[in-house]
């Protein structure tokens, strides 16, 4: 039985996310959607909205859960006895970063696999920040996020302006 965990800030999950745990929810036995809590990065969305939309957005996987964590991404693997993290490369900026935070991983966790799963050329441009931003200007974001997510990015976009959001990719460091 593998367990696999895929870890992310999904602030907000959107279709390139739901593509990536589809396949790899298919290619191991259980997954496991680790909601990084506190990413050194401004949130839209606080953690409990981020499962809530997460878990709506999966709930259709059976053998998919979806569970927040604080800390290092190689000891939640651990304690959730996952033998493999996943992750999502969209273009050669996401490799450097993947790569070298594999490579870190890899040295304090040795008996974890990462792997890293290419996107869906529909979705290689999409990313959280570029949703946030397309909805704050009342852009169309109905083929990029699932229904929960374009219902709360709705709610919460109404009024705000696109300074009042970061749309800068700032990169976490917890995995
Ligand atoms: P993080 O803060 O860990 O980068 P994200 O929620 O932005 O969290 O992304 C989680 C994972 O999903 C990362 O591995 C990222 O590269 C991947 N990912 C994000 N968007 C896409 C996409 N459009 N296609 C494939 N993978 C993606």
């Amino acid at each position: 039985m593998i367990r696999a965990l895929y870890p992310g800030t999904f602030d907000p999950i959107h279709n390139g996310h739901v593509d990536i745990a589809t396949r790899a929810a298919s290619l191991f036995d259980e997954l496991v959607i680790g909601i990084y809590d506190s990413p050194p990065k401004t949130l839209m969305f606080d953690t409990d909205q981020r499962l809530a939309m997460t878990r709506d957005a999966l709930a259709h996987l059976p053998n998919v859960q979806v569970t927040p964590y604080r800390g290092l991404t190689v000891t939640f693997a651990h304690q959730i006895e996952a033998s493999v993290v996943v992750r999502g490369l969209r273009a050669i900026s996401d490799f450097e970063f993947e790569f070298q935070m594999a490579l870190t991983n890899k040295k304090l966790a040795p008996d974890i696999e990462f792997v890293c799963l290419m996107t869906s050329l529909e979705y290689a441009y999409l990313s959280s920040s570029i949703l946030k931003e397309i909805a704050v200007l009342a852009g169309d974001i109905v083929s990029l996020a699932p229904l929960g997510v374009q219902a709360a990015l709705s709610a919460r976009c109404s009024g705000l302006t696109p300074d009042k959001i970061s749309t800068t990719p700032i990169r976490t460091s917890r995995d």
